[in-house]
């Protein structure tokens, strides 16, 4: 069995925590030390029990704690090695035998679970997102994300449940107070996912056997969490797809812990 749960997921900071019985780690920690240990509590996790933190990409929203967990409880820190050169600096010390690193998509196992890094479309240095195997299932985390391709489809596929970015409602975002050049970063294709282009992904992967979508990294200023869902689902039930009966679709809140999937 896996659990996953958001900690935090928005652009105000993003970890989250996935699980077996055996292995515990943290996708990403863009908030402090200290929220991250509340929320890891609140999610019946003791911080000392974490395996690894695996790193997206270098955005400050997801590494603002990276550096302070690792020294504090002596954890491995794994990213490629261009987000390495990226983040190294804003980490500040890491002990030289928890600097780890992959190589592109290469899978990799962490207790009894395998991870398979996948490349997105984003603004940054080398920016991945994970699929988690275990035990017959599989998860994965996809946010930070600017494009709908064919390569994410392709590693999302099979997935039993799936966190993915809803960050902005067009509109939202177009009215809003955003100053242009960042608008066009947002909905470029190095930028964002919207909520119209999370109702794609989904419908997509609920087609492809997913039944748990969670929605995240939602944009404070852009989009709001009735929104994303209100979105996503019109979408679905277009398509045929009634959440609640075929599936179970959720919001992470930008500001508290996400509800609990268990697959
Ligand atoms: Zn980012
Ligand atoms: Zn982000």
């Amino acid at each position: 069995m896996m659990k996953l749960c958001a900690i935090r997921s928005g652009s105000r900071g993003n970890a989250v925590l996935a699980c077996t019985s055996r292995t515990r780690i943290l996708i990403d920690c863009g908030i402090s030390g200290r929220l991250a240990e509340t929320g890891l509590r609140q999610a019946g996790v003791d911080p000392e029990s974490l395996d690894a933190v695996l790193i997206t990409h270098e955005h400050r929203d997801h590494i603002a704690g990276v550096g302070i967990l690792s020294r504090r409880y002596h954890l491995p820190v794994y990213a490629n090695e261009k987000t390495w050169a990226a983040m190294e600096q804003s980490l500040g010390k890491i002990a030289p035998e928890n600097r780890r690193s992959f190589v592109h998509t290469d899978s990799f196992s962490l207790g009894d679970m395998d991870i398979t890094p996948f490349s997105i479309s984003h603004d940054a240095a080398d920016p991945v997102g994970y699929t988690l195997l275990s035990g017959g299932k599989k998860m994965a985390v996809a946010t930070d994300i600017g494009i709908l391709e064919e390569e994410l489809f392709r590693s999302l596929k099979g997935s039993d449940a799936v966190l993915l970015e809803s960050n902005h409602d067009k509109n939202m975002l177009e009215m809003g107070s955003y100053p242009w050049p960042l608008k066009q970063r947002i909905r470029g294709s190095q930028g964002h996912l919207s909520n119209d282009d999370a109702g794609k992904a989904a419908e997509f992967l609920v087609k492809m056997g997913t039944r748990r979508i969670m929605l995240g990294h939602l944009s404070p200023e852009n989009n709001y969490p009735r929104l994303a869902f209100q979105t996503v689902m019109n979408i679905l039930q277009n398509a045929g797809i009634m959440p609640g009966r075929d599936m179970e679709l959720f919001v992470a809140p930008g500001d508290s812990l996400s509800p609990v999937f268990e697959i």
